[in-house]
């Protein structure tokens, strides 16, 4: 066997003890340049991989070679382009390219619609789930549902920050399901859709079938169960259709950016149903996490970045998965235009808008005084009961600024708005937050308003 058939053979076992993502992520483009003294050396692509599988990896990777090759006492890496050691390869050995090797494009994903029974997109996998502390709790209670659907956690309710998995998870969850239960009929479906299925069925007259679909699910997967949240009419027919499959014992899976607690207008029993299986959040992705998560998603899309600008915009992109996924896209057009890879000048100018400077602290005084001197009002009238218009606009930006800048929770928003309930600041938010997504306008105001908090 010679070093590159040795490389391939050993990869094969090492596949088989960990998941396909990190597999993807630290194992492409490494190779065995030679063998010394009964030390293997290992070419890896740059410093991060180096690190990784030296210090993750090591015992493991030694382990699948003395399988195949005792004479191996040792493992070093270096870093180097495995592209000549390639060629080597394909004429003398006339290898295809192994199968576990897999594509870095990882083509059609996109494309792939999703299942119109099961509203299923088989692009969402556990094989490209990265797990971390952040998410684990969530993973494992999936991974159970998984392995004895409506036996173990019924409902699951996950809940967790916007761009953080949820979606993900709960698809990837699905399709797991929908993998090893053949004939089990899955349904994924968001909140919203839910009502507006509801609602047509409702003004059709067609309510029995509409009962009659759901209740022969056997897995029920609904999406941002938070925007029930008020809809009365939605929430006594969801009501219903979770206790005829509860009471099947049919497996319900949840996912709210809150807890029940937390969901305003949610009628007591059905919070009180949420709140009777396993309660999982998922929370914010620590900086090795993100690294690691950016890392996958670069080596799926052919992109070899070197780990200080990796780290560079983990550092810099804290909340949210899907943003990361944005950076790599814009790093991923400027190498299409210009067919090398950004330095990292240019990705500081490619990200700027996305990552801007580093926050400056602030705090919840300096945001009230901040939005006050803005509208020309007095700091006390944000505080005050009074509901005229001039001050409830401002009174409302203040507490969605209070919850975006300083992440505070609903509560002490209320409190230090005047003892508002947490209920009214949940409203203020989402109304200001949903303002901002259409509205240019209000963009800019808020930026305004930023403005003048970070620099005060
Ligand atoms: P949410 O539903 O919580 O808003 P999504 O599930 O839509 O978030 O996730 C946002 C993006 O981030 C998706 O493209 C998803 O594939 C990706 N993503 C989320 N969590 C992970 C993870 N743990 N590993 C890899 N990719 C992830
Ligand atoms: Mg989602």
């Amino acid at each position: 066997m010679d070093k590159l058939e040795l490389w391939k053979t050993a990869l094969g076992e090492v596949e088989l003890n960990v998941s396909k993502a990190n597999f993807i992520t630290w194992f492409k483009n490494t190779a065995i340049q030679k063998i010394k003294d009964g030390v293997a050396i290992v070419v890896t692509p740059n410093g991060f991989s180096k690190e990784w599988l030296e210090n993750k990896y090591n015992k493991l990777i030694l382990k699948s070679l003395r399988n195949l090759s005792p004479e191996i006492k040792d493992v070093n890496f270096i870093i180097g382009s495995i592209g000549s050691l390639k060629e080597v390869s394909a004429s003398k050995e006339k290898t295809k390219p192994t199968k576990k090797e897999p594509s870095p494009q990882q083509p059609g994903f996109q494309e792939l619609e999703a299942n119109k029974e099961t509203n299923l997109n088989s692009k969402y996998t556990f094989d490209d789930f990265v797990v971390g502390p952040f998410n684990e709790l969530a993973q494992a209670a999936s991974q159970a549902v998984i392995k004895k659907p409506g036996q173990v956690y019924n409902p699951l309710f996950i809940y967790g920050g916007v761009g953080l998995g949820k979606t993900h998870l709960l698809q990837a969850t699905g399709n797991a399901i929908a993998n090893t239960h053949k004939g089990f009929k899955v349904k994924y479906i968001s909140s919203d859709k839910f009502t507006g299925e509801l609602v047509n069925a409702l003004h059709q007259g067609k309510m029995e079938e509409f009962k009659k679909k759901y209740q022969q699910i056997d897995m029920l997967i609904i999406d941002d169960v938070q925007f029930l949240a008020g809809k009365e009419k939605t929430q006594e027919e969801f009501f219903y259709t979770f206790n005829t499959l509860y009471q099947a014992n049919k497996q319900i899976i949840i996912s709210s950016d809150r807890p029940p607690k937390a969901i305003a207008t949610l009628e007591e029993r059905l919070r009180s149903r949420f709140e009777g299986g396993m309660i999982a959040d998922i929370s914010f992705p620590d900086l090795e996490t993100r690294i690691a998560i950016l890392k996958s998603k670069a080596v799926q899309q052919g992109l070899a970045l070197e780990e200080d600008i990796l780290t560079y915009i983990a550092s810099h992109i804290q909340t949210n998965i899907r943003e990361l996924e944005g950076a790599l896209n814009r790093i991923k057009a400027h190498y299409q235009i210009n067919n090398v890879l950004p330095d990292s000048n240019q990705i500081k100018r490619i990200l700027g808008t996305i990552i801007n400077a580093p926050k400056k602290l602030t705090n919840h005084k300096v945001i009230l005084k901040s939005v006050a001197e803005f509208y020309d009002i007095g700091a006390h009238n944000l505080i005050e009961k009074c509901r005229r218009k001039e001050v409830v606009w401002p009174r409302q930006i203040a507490m969605y600024l209070m919850r975006t800048e300083l992440r505070s929770s609903y509560p002490f928003i209320g409190e230090k708005l005047g003892g508002r309930d947490h209920t009214t600041v949940i409203y203020a938010c989402e109304k200001i937050g949903a303002e901002v997504k259409i509205n240019e306008n209000i963009q800019r105001e808020i930026n305004l308003i930023k403005e003048r908090i970070y620099n005060s």
